[in-house]
């Protein structure tokens, strides 16, 4: 079977592309599958395997073309966010780790250090940026800096309120040098939530996953889904949009963010970059050299 059998007709991407307009998250069926070209879980393995080989062959022209231009080759930035237990690190672990490590780089972004705190919030993200030819991946992002800030009060209003335009603003500027986002919302239940920290309680291998904070965070979920509404609300335009993915069946998940990565690197259009040398001397040279 060839792999274009695997891919759904629709392109994922225009599926989970969320409509301009007010968000309203409980819209949004956090266990349906679209798009999924096969029946169920028992058959996701096989179709996020049929993903790799032309991930891989993409990755690799992706890669190559900053080999040959490197300061104009394209990046790819995956940004995930979602609540706590949405899967990031599964989406990391089970998605990207199809893609060859050395043409990733990953960043997570965790409460702001000393440093951090001293500078523009979006000073340590414009450090973690993809350099050219890479897939730069975000596990948490500039979205937190309108989150848990706004969440819990971290910064006054006035200035959470400005950072929807200064972030539209940069992501229109990454758009311009050739920066190609990919914005996942990893959208999981409530339910769901529930039944992954009671899993992650239960079993002794996965109390290390296990946050009190997580607990903390729960308790305000109808706070985060009013400010996961008004993130995605205000900064979904057409050059840097976000893509609800469902995620509370696992597997979907990942299959989804495998897909959205491929479709993304297949419509860069790369083709592999020229020999730079003459071809027919260096064979020569090789000959004698035999
Ligand atoms: P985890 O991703 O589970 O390792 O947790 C990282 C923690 O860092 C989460 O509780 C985030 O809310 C928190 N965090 C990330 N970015 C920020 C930020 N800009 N301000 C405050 N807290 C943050
Ligand atoms: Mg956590």
């Amino acid at each position: 079977m060839s792999h274009k059998k695997h891919h759904s007709t629709t392109p994922l991407s225009q599926l989970l592309r969320l409509p301009p307009g007010k968000v309203r998250l409980a819209e949004h069926d956090t266990s349906a599958t679209p798009g999924f070209p096969g029946k169920g879980k028992a058959d996701a393995a096989k179709f996020t395997a049929a993903i790799l080989p032309e991930l891989s062959d993409l990755q690799e022209r992706l890669y190559a073309s900053s080999q040959a231009d490197p300061e104009n080759a394209p990046k790819v930035l995956i940004v995930l966010q979602g609540m706590d237990t949405a899967g990031k690190g599964g989406v990391i672990r089970h998605s990207i780790g199809l893609v060859d490590p050395q043409g990733v780089q990953i960043r997570a972004f965790k409460v702001p250090t000393a440093e951090e705190r001293a500078h523009h919030f979006l000073w340590r993200i414009r450090k973690a940026l993809p350099t050219p030819g890479m897939i730069g991946i975000f596990d948490r992002s500039h979205y937190e800096d309108v989150l848990v800030v706004r969440v819990d009060g971290l910064f006054p209003e006035s200035e959470w309120s400005r950072r929807y335009a200064e972030i539209n603003e940069f992501e229109a500027e990454l758009a311009a040098n050739g920066t190609h986002l990919i914005k996942c919302m990893l959208n999981v239940s409530y339910g769901a939530q529930h039944d992954r920290l009671a899993a992650r309680l239960d079993d002794p291998t996965k109390h290390w996953k296990f946050s009190i904070d997580d607990l903390d965070s729960r308790a305000k979920w109808p706070a985060y889904a009013e400010a996961y509404e008004a993130a995605l609300t205000l900064c979904n335009s057409e050059t840097a949009p976000w893509h609800i993915v469902p995620a509370d069946h696992k597997w979907y998940r990942n299959w989804a963010v495998a897909e959205l990565l491929r479709e993304k690197l297949e419509s860069l259009q790369l083709g592999w970059p020229p020999a730079s040398y003459d071809i027919s001397e260096q064979k020569r040279r090789l000959a004698e050299l035999s």
